[in-house]
C-alpha cells in the first residue's frame, strides 16, 4: 500500500517515542528511570478529578461546539485577564486536543507551501513536523548557550524574506527552561510588527517558573502584537493533566474560526468531560500548582546541582519548565562516542536511564533531562550518570 509524500518525510517525535520505549522496557521488569517526555508524575489534583465525575454523572458525554463549550471559552478568557491582563471575546478563544492540536491547527490554516516560519533553536521537536505537515518551511535561528539559549532581534531580522509568515516564540523554553524579558520580547515583537508577521507565542510553561522573573506575554506588550499574534497554552502542564488533551489558542477571529472548523472534520472536539475538567482546573482552588512549583523548584535545584559536579557535563540553571538541557559534549569525547545520541543510547543500556537527545531539538551536544519525576528517582538517575561518566 502507498505511503503518502507528506508522511514519508515525518520523523515521529523523539520525547514521545523515547518515553514510551522506556516506559515499556520498565514495564518488562528493567529497572529504567525515565527523564524522557516533559510530564509531571502527580496524579490530577483531586478536585479536578471530582469536577470531571460530576460531568459524567450529569450526562456531559454528548457532542460538544467543535471549538469548545461556552463556559470552558469564558473560564479561559478570564484566565487571560487575571494572568496576562490580555482581553479577548468569545470569537478569539478555541479549544482543542491539547496545545499540540492548537499548534497543529494554526499551522494548517495559516501556511501555504513555501511560506517560512521561523522558529528559534533549540526547539521543541513538534514545531519543525508541524510546520512541514502544513506544507511551509521551518526557518531555524540558533539560540546560542552563550545568550542563555536566546535569540537576538538581529538574527531574527536576518532571518526574515519574502515569503516569511510568521514567528515562533516559546517562553519559558522547552527544552532549555529559557525565559525572555519583556525588553526583549518587545524587541523582537518590534520586528515581527515592521515586517507583518504572526506572532506565536507558546506559553504552555507559564505558570512554571522558578525565580522573581514573571512571564510576559508578548501579545501583551501593544495593541499591534496584540492582534498579530496567537497565543497558544494549555492545562497539561500546570495542573498535571497530559492524558486529558486540552489545550486552546487566543487571537484573531477569523485565524481561530478556521482552527475551529478543522477541528470539526479531524477531532469533532475536545472530549467532553475532559474540557469540564478543565474548567474546574482553571476557576478552582490554585493551591495545587503552587505545591507542584515548590517540588519542581526543589528537584531543579537538586539536579542542576548535582550535574554541575559531573566532570564533562555542563548546565545553567534553567528559569523555567521541567527540563535540564545539559551540555554533554565533554562527556561524549572522553567517553569515545560519536555524538550525544549515541552517549544516551549507552546511557540506557549500561545504566538503564532514559533521556532524550538534544538532536531532536536542534543541538547535537545536548541532551535534555526532564525532572519531573521524584525525588528518589532523582537521586538514584544522578548517581547512575555519575557512575557512567566517571568509568567511561
Ligand atoms: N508546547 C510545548 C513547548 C510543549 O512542551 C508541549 C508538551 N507536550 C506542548 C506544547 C503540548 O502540550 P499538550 O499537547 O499536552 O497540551
Ligand atoms: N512536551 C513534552 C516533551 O517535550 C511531552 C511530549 C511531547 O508532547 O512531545 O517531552
Amino acid at each position: 500500500m502507498k505511503l503518502s509524500q507528506r508522511v514519508q518525510q515525518l520523523t515521529p517525535s523523539k520525547t514521545i517515542e523515547i518515553t514510551s520505549m522506556a516506559n515499556e522496557l520498565k514495564k518488562q521488569g528493567h529497572d529504567v528511570i525515565v527523564l524522557g517526555a516533559g510530564e509531571p508524575d502527580f496524579n490530577t489534583p483531586e478536585h479536578i478529578l471530582d469536577a470531571a465525575a460530576e460531568a459524567m454523572n450529569q450526562g456531559l458525554t454528548k457532542y460538544t461546539p467543535a471549538g469548545g463549550v461556552v463556559e470552558l471559552k469564558d473560564a479561559i478568557r478570564a484566565k487571560f485577564q487575571r494572568d496576562n491582563r490580555l482581553d479577548y471575546k468569545r470569537e478569539e478563544i478555541v479549544v482543542t486536543v491539547g496545545a499540540k492540536h492548537a499548534l497543529y491547527n494554526l499551522f494548517q490554516v495559516i501556511l501555504d507551501p513555501g511560506d517560512e516560519v521561523i522558529i528559534p533553536s533549540p526547539y521543541w521537536v513538534s514545531y519543525i513536523e508541524q510546520v512541514k505537515l502544513a506544507g511551509g518551511t521551518p526557518v531555524i535561528i540558533e539560540g546560542k548557550e552563550e545568550t542563555g539559549f536566546k535569540v537576538t532581534p538581529e538574527q531574527l531580522k536576518a532571518a526574515v524574506t519574502e515569503n516569511t509568515v510568521a514567528f515562533l516564540i516559546n517562553s519559558p523554553s522547552n527544552p532549555t527552561g529559557a525565559m525572555y524579558t519583556r525588553q526583549e520580547l518587545q524587541a523582537l515583537g518590534d520586528i515581527c510588527v515592521e515586517h507583518d508577521l504572526t506572532v506565536i507565542s507558546d506559553e504552555i510553561y507559564e505558570h512554571l517558573i522558578y525565580g522573581d522573573e514573571k512571564h510576559v506575554s508578548i501579545a501583551s506588550l501593544s495593541p499591534e502584537l496584540k492582534a498579530r499574534t496567537v497565543v497558544i497554552n494549555g492545562v497539561s502542564k500546570t495542573y498535571s493533566m497530559t492524558g486529558w488533551r486540552i489545550g486552546y489558542a487566543a487571537g484573531d477571529a477569523r485565524i481561530i474560526k478556521a482552527m475551529s472548523g478543522l477541528s470539526s472534520h479531524s477531532t469533532s472536539n475536545p472530549t467532553s468531560v475532559a474540557q469540564y475538567a478543565a474548567l474546574e482546573a482553571l476557576t478552582g482552588t490554585q493551591e495545587p500548582v503552587e505545591r507542584m512549583l515548590s517540588a519542581f523548584k526543589e528537584r531543579r535545584d537538586y539536579v542542576v546541582d548535582r550535574l554541575q559536579r559531573i566532570p564533562g557535563i555542563r548546565c545553567d540553571v534553567p528559569q523555567g519548565a521541567f527540563y535540564v538541557f545539559a551540555n554533554v559534549e565533554e562527556a561524549v569525547q572522553s567517553g569515545g562516542y560519536e555524538d550525544a545520541d549515541a552517549w544516551g543510547k549507552a546511557l540506557l543500556e549500561q545504566e538503564k536511564v532514559a533521556l532524550v537527545p538534544g538532536a531532536a531539538f536542534g543541538s547535537s551536544a545536548h541532551v535534555r533531562l526532564s525532572y519531573a519525576t521524584s525525588m528518589d528517582q532523582l537521586q538514584q538517575a544522578m548517581d547512575r550518570i555519575e557512575k557512567f561518566v566517571t568509568r567511561s
